[in-house]
């Protein structure tokens, strides 16, 4: 983890990307189209004048406010529909990782998959846990570890108070109550798991907003 300590300039060398960014004046819509489309997670809304960061937009924040709105307004059909109906989510190709799996595996999926939790399970497939990117950054702050070989399960034993805890839903629940059950648990994704606990998808913030928001006669 000595990669942690290096200056942020060190870091933008290795991989100049530009700054993804929109104006104040600019749309919801088209914030969520670049968040989505850019498969990012934080958007800096720039003042074109003067160049300053005026805030930063994130998912968990459209989505709440956009669910706040909801509740003012006559209920959509659709919010009422299962996961199963509406086909939201991803359910091929999960990454997963097991407890025994390494840091630096795990930091090998989050890069070459560009997801931003993998779901931890047992031998049979049974959701015990989540290590999402979040935590790896915890780490890296808590100087916890120098050695990217230890085990998911040693490293998750220092996450205390930061961690969020995995939230999971079933194919059968409807859009408004994993969508409430989000806002509520403030988290980024559920997992999906079938009635024994397996996991069979995930539902992601990015995945909800796309529905509601992107898809041609979303809202
Ligand atoms: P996120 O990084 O959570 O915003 O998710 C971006 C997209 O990747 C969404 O369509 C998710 O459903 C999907 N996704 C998230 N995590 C995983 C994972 N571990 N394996 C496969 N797909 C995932």
């Amino acid at each position: 983890f000595n990669a942690a300590f290096f200056i942020l300039d060190e870091l933008h060398e290795e991989r100049p990307q530009e700054l993804i960014s929109i104006g104040p004046d600019m749309s919801l819509f088209l914030a969520i189209q670049t968040l989505i489309n850019n498969k990012i997670h934080r958007l800096p809304v720039i003042d074109p004048l003067t160049g300053d960061v005026l805030y930063i937009i994130t998912h968990k924040r459209i989505l709440r406010f956009l669910f706040l709105y909801i509740n003012d307004l006559p209920k959509p059909s659709y919010m009422s529909k299962s996961l199963e109906e509406l086909k939201i989510g991803t359910y091929e190709n999960i990454e997963t990782v097991s407890e025994d799996t390494s840091i630096i595996l795990a930091l090998k999926k989050f890069v070459e998959r560009r997801v931003s939790a993998l779901p931890m399970v047992d031998k049979e497939g049974r959701l015990v846990d989540i290590f999402a990117k979040f935590d790896v950054i915890n780490l890296a702050a808590e100087r916890t570890y120098n050695n990217l070989d230890v085990s998911l399960k040693q490293a998750n034993e220092h996450r205390s108070d930061w961690f969020e805890g995995v939230q999971k839903c079933l194919l059968t629940d409807t859009l408004y109550c994993v969508i409430e059950k989000i806002v509520r648990a403030e988290v980024h994704r559920l997992v999906i798991v079938d009635t024994e606990d397996k996991v069979i998808g995930i539902l992601s913030l990015s995945d909800i907003l796309h529905y509601l928001v992107l898809r041609p006669s979303g809202m």
